[in-house]
């Protein structure tokens, strides 16, 4: 399912046929749309809107053009209408220095009324901000500001998206810093807007969200024609393209995060033993590890609990309650026939069932799997006191293992090995055993403050002598 964190199906241009428009939304596979007021009169609409549609929420709040529509008794109003039942945000509101309707102090002034609201009721914002033709040499007055004022009136992480989004990358990285999401409406389709693709691709994808704008900035297909929430689907597929997923990969995320921050639509389950993302099918043996990196989810109680964002990734939820059996392994992982890999990685370190990986990777091969790949921490060794490269050979075909540092006390410092400081020793041996028994072997490391990533190249390439890959810090899957 999708949902449509923003389209305003409350105006007038919906006045004729919003129901068949909502219609084939959920034909199109949108289940669920978010419909942001704009001016002050437009709140009660969305509320009630929202009150007799199943498939529509509201968010309550001023559009930095109707700023100085806020007086005393609007914001009395807004504060009863963000009350009701329905209503998951605070939004659209921000600043506006394009058209710039209202004088900029004016929204600044009204913005942080409605920020103030949000802290209080404890509800996310949707941000709309928008540049003016002519800025200064700083280059982004607008998102300048619209920071500046979110840092004063909010902590961050803040709750909160930034919808239809046209910065740059330092602006992205800027949004990200504060917590927020982000979203792009059809402008990302736009023939001419490489340059935007290009900011998207970096994005991690765990803060995008899906929207339309409806009825504005329909996506190529449709440019000139009123846009609806249908055309979400280019969307999808445009993301697809831009961040190498599926369209499952993205309506997944995407549907997950919607839920992270508006808490609409369905938890994502939690106890995902195999998930599938892009065209490999990954499976969780375990949540239990021999490292507790300092970067990793498993250091953070949230995981434990099961709450949040720590045990998502890519949209599934793999905190699982037990270890799971060869056969409720083999019964998640359904026709490996179909995918590119099969990789044992989950949240935990897989080497830690090695029978059980052994079993499950003999009978997924005779079931068709063409690739199978172990990504492990390289404690196989130590773990099991013998040396297992060669029981991994008739079964596996490629290890990837978490070198991480260029020495053994940076190890010992950010992946707080059980077995201490012997361990990056038996790492180096468990990937040289690896290599000589004929594996394919990549050694990997995140990129994080503080390490020497080229120092950690030098090692696996000249020492080692095995490929080296970076791993975005946080972007896991
Ligand atoms: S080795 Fe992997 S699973 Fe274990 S703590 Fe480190 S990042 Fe997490
Ligand atoms: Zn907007
Ligand atoms: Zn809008």
């Amino acid at each position: 399912m999708l949902v449509d964190t923003h389209c305003h199906l409350h105006r007038q241009e919906f006045d004729l046929d919003r129901e068949a428009v909502i219609a084939r939304a959920k034909e199109a596979g949108v289940g669920l749309l978010l419909d942001p007021a704009t001016d002050l009169a437009s709140n009660r609409i969305v509320v009630d809107l929202a009150s007799r549609t199943p498939e529509v929420y509201a968010a309550v709040g001023l559009h930095p053009h109707d700023a100085q529509e806020l007086t005393s008794a609007a914001l009395e109003e807004l504060t009863a209408l963000a009350a009701r039942p329905k209503v998951v945000a605070i939004g659209e509101i921000g600043l506006d220095y394009y058209r710039e309707l209202t004088p900029r102090e004016v929204q600044k002034e009204a913005l942080r009324k409605l920020l103030r609201l949000a802290h209080a009721l404890n509800l996310p914002v949707i941000l709309h901000c928008r540049e003016g033709e002519t800025q200064t040499s700083s280059g982004s007055d607008a998102y300048r500001d619209l920071f500046a004022v979110l840092r004063e009136c909010l902590t961050p992480p803040i709750k909160g998206l930034l919808h239809c989004f046209a910065g740059d990358a330092q602006v992205a990285a800027q949004a990200a810093e504060l917590g927020l999401y982000l979203s792009f409406a059809g402008n990302l389709t736009f023939t001419k807007a490489d340059g935007l693709r290009a900011v998207a691709k970096e994005i991690p994808f765990d803060r995008v969200l899906l929207e339309t704008d409806a009825p504005f900035l329909a996506p190529q297909a449709y440019r000139g024609k009123r846009n609806e929430p249908a055309y979400l689907t280019e969307l999808v597929n445009r993301w697809a393209q831009i961040q190498d997923l599926t369209p499952e990969d993205v309506a997944r995320v995407t549907t997950v995060n919607a839920y992270t921050l508006f808490g609409i639509g369905p938890a994502p389950a939690p106890g995902q033993i195999a998930y599938p993302i892009r065209r490999s099918l990954y499976l969780n043996l375990t949540n239990a590890c021999t490292d507790r990196c300092v970067f990793c989810a498993l250091s953070t109680k949230d995981f434990w609990a099961g709450k949040g964002t720590a045990p998502i990734v890519k949209g599934h939820h793999l905190r699982i309650p037990r270890d799971p059996t060869v056969e409720e392994i083999l019964a998640a992982a359904g026709d490996p026939g179909g995918y590119e890999e099969v990789v044992f990685c989950g949240y935990g370190e897989p080497i830690i069932r090695l029978k059980v990986l052994l079993e499950v990777a003999r009978r997924l091969k005779a079931k068709g799997a063409k690739w199978v790949r172990l990504n492990t921490n390289g404690h196989g060794n130590l773990i099991h006191r013998r040396s297992v490269a060669q029981e991994l050979k008739p079964v596996v075909d490629q290890v990837s293992v978490s070198l991480n540092t260029p020495d053994a006390q940076q190890y010992l410092e950010i992946c707080r090995p059980v077995f201490g400081l012997k361990t990056y020793d038996s790492i180096k041996v468990f990937i040289r055993e690896c290599r000589d028994a004929g594996l394919k072997v990549v050694a990997t490391a995140v990129a994080m403050p503080g390490v020497d990533v080229e120092a950690v190249r030098r090692v696996a390439a000249e020492e080692l002598k095995v490929e080296y890959r970076i791993r975005t810090h946080n972007d896991l899957g």
